[in-house]
């Protein structure tokens, strides 16, 4: 079994960057970073708002080139899934990891940072038509999609970036929002009601999906129904805590917060001594990709920190918090 000081688990950015800046310490580590290095931004045509990229950047090449700068630090970032984590019986010694392929890695520190899937809407319909015109995938289905009406199911940043994307590539979008305010931040809504080709549709809330072999339109709870070749769905993110249950239906390994998110210290510590918490699945992220780089970064510190020193506070972070300074970076 291989002993390392670090193994880093999620190949969205929090995973990139933590693994990077471990390695850059001199520390052994390997990243798991599944099939998309990238993550949720992966298929995003202009991610907004990351520093240094003042007019946004293709999450195609985002991801991509956190991964490039991961291994240039020395990490081994493997596209390879982690299938089971276990700490000792004593929670004193390392955390095990198996891969996907069977293989077993030993870890003084495991940074989780398996981030989130998109909510779905729990509809009739939503299953049988993925793929058949239900989709989250906007910049991926939008050239087959021009001159025609699609519905935009969230009234999110997400929601309102992709309905921007659709319509981009001529589509005509109904942006259907569940009540009458929506979350977006200001300078989205101010773009989608300003795109002549949007039209938002508030009070919309989607009852079914309807088609045929296709899909081929929405029926509201109102009793509306919608013709619309495609659905996309952005309401909002679930975190990925697979990993942490203690076994298939069992529960979770650690208290999590009232969202269902992971509580952390200020070096993305969590209350398991060893484990870190980076990117959207912990406790009070804001969602958005920045965020995610300084979870790496902040977890690549205490890992550093807690690995030299092999000092692990043992001050863990309560439920109902995140990012308290309870402990040390
Ligand atoms: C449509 C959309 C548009 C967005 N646009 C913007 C934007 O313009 N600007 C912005 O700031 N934010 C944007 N966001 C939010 C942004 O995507 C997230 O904040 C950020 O990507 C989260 O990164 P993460 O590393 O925390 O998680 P994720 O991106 O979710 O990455 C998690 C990674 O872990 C992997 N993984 C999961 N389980 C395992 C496992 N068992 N083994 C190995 N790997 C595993 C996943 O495959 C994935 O690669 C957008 C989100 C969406 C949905």
């Amino acid at each position: 079994m291989r002993l390392l000081d670090a193994v880093v688990i999620g190949g969205g950015l929090a995973g990139l960057h933590a693994a990077g800046e471990i390695a850059r310490a001199g520390l052994g580590c390997v990243c798991l970073a599944g099939a998309s290095p990238g993550g949720l931004l992966l298929s995003i045509e202009s991610v907004q708002d990351v520093p240094g990229h003042p007019d946004g950047i293709p999450g195609y090449d985002l991801g991509p080139m956190a991964m490039e700068a991961a291994m240039d630090a020395g990490c081994e970032v493997r596209g390879e899934q982690a299938v089971a984590i276990a700490s000792c019986a004593d929670a004193t010694g390392p955390w095990t990891v198996t891969t996907e392929a069977g293989e077993v890695l030993q870890a003084r520190a495991l940074v989780l940072a398996t981030g989130s899937r998109l909510r779905r809407l729990a509809v009739p319909g939503e299953h049988t038509f993925t793929g058949k015109g239900v989709s989250h995938c906007a910049s991926c289905d939008a050239p087959l999609l021009r001159g025609q009406a699609v519905a935009v199911v969230g009234g999110g940043d997400a929601a309102c970036q992709e309905a921007l994307t659709l319509a981009a590539h001529g589509c005509r979008v109904l942006m259907l929002l569940r009540g009458t305010s929506w979350r977006a931040r200001p300078a989205w809504r101010e773009r989608v009601e300003a795109a002549p080709a949007i039209e938002l549709l508030r009070g919309a809330q989607v009852a079914a999906i309807v088609g045929d072999d296709i899909v081929r339109g929405v029926r509201l709870e109102d009793g509306r129904s919608l013709a619309v070749a495609a659905v996309f769905v952005y309401i909002g993110l679930a975190p990925d805590l697979a990993l942490l249950a203690a076994g298939p239906g069992q529960p979770m390994r650690l208290a999590l917060d009232g969202s269902g998110r992971v509580p952390v210290d200020a070096g993305r510590r969590t209350a398991l001594r060893g484990l870190y918490a980076a990117g959207t699945l912990r406790a009070g992220h804001d969602g958005q990709a920045a965020t995610s780089i300084a979870d790496g970064l902040a977890a690549a510190a205490a890992v550093r920190h807690d690995v030299m020193t092999g000092g692990w506070p043992t001050v863990a972070p309560a439920a109902d918090s995140s990012l308290d300074s309870q402990v040390p970076a």
